[in-house]
């Protein structure tokens, strides 16, 4: 084994707590004396029905999620609930029903066109214009008086930006509910559920492994599913079930649990989001101080959970990464559609990372200089 400490970058699936997997580890043959793996649980069983009510609560805790919201835990991940959310809320209005989008990046781009299929979609306001490295100011945003709903990507994963503000939409559209896509920096960073009707993510980027699909859903936007939409993923039918309509991801359920607890150590979302202020601030900074390296998006735009970063000399990229890679800082590889470098600094990433991160950055740059 080496003795390299390795820091892994990866968009997702991302790096998860290290106590969190021993943990796992630990129990994988033999959960707390009941002899079986929590894989070959009964996901009605009293072992696993404690699993998944604790999990329940730990997140609601951790979100303060009001009594109004329901959580539901789902399968089909981010991209499913691009069709998922149209489906359970374009009835909402008479059909066909026009949902906002506010364009930001790669991930909106995808679900402006899976919600086609389901319904009218108006661009409210879009980034194109700059290249996708600003969330369009709120008073550039042109709502449809009467929308289904407002549909906002929170954290734009590839393009590495993120909205640093709550708005508010219910004027302009007769009371319309945000839907937002938080996969990337849900539980980063303290939100007011309160001012969203829907949040979703899947799971793979700051909770757990892939396959556990997160959703709270304010309790009056149910019952409004489209007559298309499959069962399972139908909101009101999942909730009235307590999330088991079918099978849940059961054995991802169960690592996100420990990832629960895992924050709660740490002493909550709060203190998880002073840590990410730091982690971001200390990467942005190094990036703004020299000229070898670069971050293009707008400082007030800038996502604290994905740092895309260029080099200014690009022929030196394979070498770059082959040398980090040497040096145990992983899948540091910048999205096709966008290219360079690009860091994901999630929860369970420590500051030290970054730090390693940095110093090598230093150190390539001064040898290349
Ligand atoms: C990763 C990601 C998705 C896609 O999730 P899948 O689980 O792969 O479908 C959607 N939205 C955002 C913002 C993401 O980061």
């Amino acid at each position: 084994m080496s003795t390299t400490t390795i820091y892994n970058f990866a968009p997702g699936p991302a790096v998860l707590p290290k106590e969190v997997l021993q943990q796992a580890a630990a129990e994988m043959l033999d959960w707390h004396g009941s002899g079986m793996s929590v894989m070959e649980m009964s996901h009605r069983g009293p072992e696993f029905t404690s699993i998944i009510t604790t999990a329940l609560a730990d997140f609601r805790e951790l979100l303060a999620v009001p009594d109004n919201y329901k959580v539901l835990f789902l399968q089909g991940g981010g991209l499913g609930e691009n069709a998922i959310v149209p489906m359970n809320l374009m009835g909402r209005k008479p059909q066909p029903a026009t949902a906002d989008f506010v364009h930001t990046g790669s991930w909106t781009a995808k679900s402006i066109k899976e919600a086609q299929k389901y319904g009218k979609v108006n661009i409210a306001a879009s980034g194109e214009a700059t290249g996708y490295t600003t969330v369009p100011a709120r008073d550039s945003w042109k709502l449809t008086p009467d929308a289904a709903y407002v549909h906002l990507c929170t954290n734009e994963t590839i393009d590495g930006i993120e909205y640093q503000f709550t708005p508010d939409v219910a004027q302009e559209t007769g009371g319309a509910p945000i839907v937002a896509d938080m996969s990337s920096h849900i539980l980063s960073r303290v939100i007011d559920v309160s001012k969203y009707g829907v949040i979703f993510g899947g799971a793979q980027k700051n909770i757990g492994p892939a396959g556990l699909t997160l959703v709270i859903v304010r309790d009056d936007l149910l019952g409004h599913a489209l007559p298309c939409c499959p069962s399972a993923f139908n909101w009101t039918i999942v909730a009235e079930n307590d999330s088991m309509y079918n099978t849940p991801p059961t054995y991802a359920i169960y690592i996100a649990g420990l990832v629960f607890q895992w924050i709660k150590r740490q002493g909550g979302v709060a203190a998880l989001e002073q840590k990410n202020i730091a982690k971001a601030a200390l990467l942005y900074d190094y990036l703004d101080s020299t000229d070898f390296y670069a971050n293009r998006v707008e400082k007030s735009s800038r996502s604290r959970m994905n740092v895309p970063f260029f080099l200014k000399n690009e022929s030196l990229n394979a070498e770059f990464l082959a040398q980090a890679k040497a040096s145990g800082l992983l899948q540091l590889k910048g999205h096709k559609s966008v290219g360079g470098m690009r860091a994901s600094i999630y929860n369970a990433m420590p500051i030290e990372g970054v730090q390693a991160l940095i110093s090598f950055m230093q150190a390539f740059a001064s040898k290349h200089a």
